[in-house]
């Protein structure tokens, strides 16, 4: 029998009820998802919500006979032989000495920050970052600072009013992010790094497996399995001595049981699809190349695309008009991005013809002047 405690009941439908009020209540949706079709509610939706930008979540395992746990942790008994074989591959593809696996990006990087810095040092951080990364922050007890998105003036303002007061100095950023798809300037974040004597760190979830220009030049490089890859995990890729210490002094990796071989088999599959068939990656650009050339909308820099309305009614409008039309595509609101502008993000996958990219291009037509304006 469970004990009823109605002080536990009233505190939470106290945080309901404040919840409801601002607007902001989430709820969980099922969704059966094919890919970019997806079934809710007795009806089939083509989906531009997806992060599975290169269309491999529903390939099959090639393994399907691997032992779904892992009965311990990595430091026990855990550390199944596809570790070795995963990190090695993700130190391959990222161009660094090695690379570690974590349960997720979320705890890659609440796993990572808190090793790196503590209550002397300091974290300059982009604004646009991603919760998690303010999370791993706050857990690391470390003073932290926002510069205004890619905004190297205000970067380097930072960083000459506090980087002499404190004893270790980490930047933080992502690669693409995650609700306005444009990318960070990171080699000049990566010049600025240096001569302030401060390491950075890059969070590549929406990045990896995206065609790219140029090596990224962070020390310590976080990315997730999760997205583009398909999957789930997360991992910290850099030097051999940066793994090392994570393996002695990340929680999330001492403390938590290691993935389940099955699951080590699926990533494995996947990174040897983004390897073998780059040409998903390239076709997930031309697909947003597509799009935001017929919307006149600045050239897609990733598989992310946002269209700011400004306006939250505005922006759920838009949500629920295309969704009549059998189209999902997530409106995107404070806090989750700043105040005043909400938007649409549309993300596109490999997965999509590019019939469907046209058929929300129609379905968008009637807010042209508004992403004009
Ligand atoms: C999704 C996401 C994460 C978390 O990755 P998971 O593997 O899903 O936990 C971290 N950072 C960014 C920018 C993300 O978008």
């Amino acid at each position: 029998m469970t004990t009823h405690s109605s002080s536990l009941d009233i505190a939470l439908h106290e945080m309901l009820r404040k919840t409801a009020a601002s607007e902001r209540t989430r709820t969980l949706k099922t969704h059966s998802n094919n890919g970019v079709y997806v079934q809710h509610g007795g009806t089939e939706y083509l989906s531009f919500c997806s992060n599975d930008y290169l269309g491999i979540a529903q390939t099959l395992l090639s393994a399907p006979d691997l032992p779904i746990g892992s009965g311990a942790s990595r430091l026990l008994t855990g550390n199944h032989p596809l570790y070795a074989e995963v990190e090695k591959t993700l130190a391959t593809m990222k161009g660094t000495q090695a690379a570690l696996l974590f349960g997720s990006g979320y705890l890659a990087n609440i796993g990572t920050i808190p090793v790196l810095v503590g209550k002397d040092d300091v974290v300059l951080m982009d604004k646009a970052s991603h919760a998690c990364m303010i999370d791993g922050v706050r857990l690391s007890g470390a003073a932290w600072y926002r510069f205004r998105h890619n905004d190297m003036a205000h970067l380097e303002q930072l960083l000459a009013k506090h980087r002499d007061k404190h004893t270790r100095c980490l930047i933080l950023t992502e690669t693409v992010f995650s609700m306005a798809g444009d990318r960070a300037p990171l080699a000049d974040i990566a010049t600025l790094a240096e001569t302030h004597d401060a390491w950075l760190m890059t969070d590549d979830a929406h990045g990896f497996g995206l065609p790219v220009d140029a090596p990224n030049p962070a020390h310590i490089q976080m990315g997730t399995l999760s997205k583009a890859a398909g999957c789930y995990g997360g991992y910290v890729c850099g030097s051999q001595a940066l793994i090392d210490t994570l393996i002695n002094h990340a929680s999330p990796l001492i403390f938590s049981t290691a993935l389940p071989p099955s699951l080590l088999q699926s990533i494995m599959d996947a990174l040897e699809l983004m390897q073998d068939e780059p040409e998903r990656a390239t076709q997930v650009m031309a697909l947003a190349t597509r799009l935001t050339d017929a919307l006149d909308l600045p050239k897609a820099q990733s598989a992310i695309i946002p269209i700011i309305l400004g306006d939250n009614e505005a922006a759920l409008q838009m949500q629920n008009t295309l969704k009549r039309q059998g189209i999902l595509v997530s409106a995107i609101r404070p806090p989750t991005v700043p105040e005043g502008t909400a938007r649409l993000r549309i993300s596109v996958s490999a997965h999509h013809r590019q019939a469907d990219v046209d058929r929300l291009v129609e379905a968008l037509k009637p807010i042209g002047d508004v992403v004009a304006a």
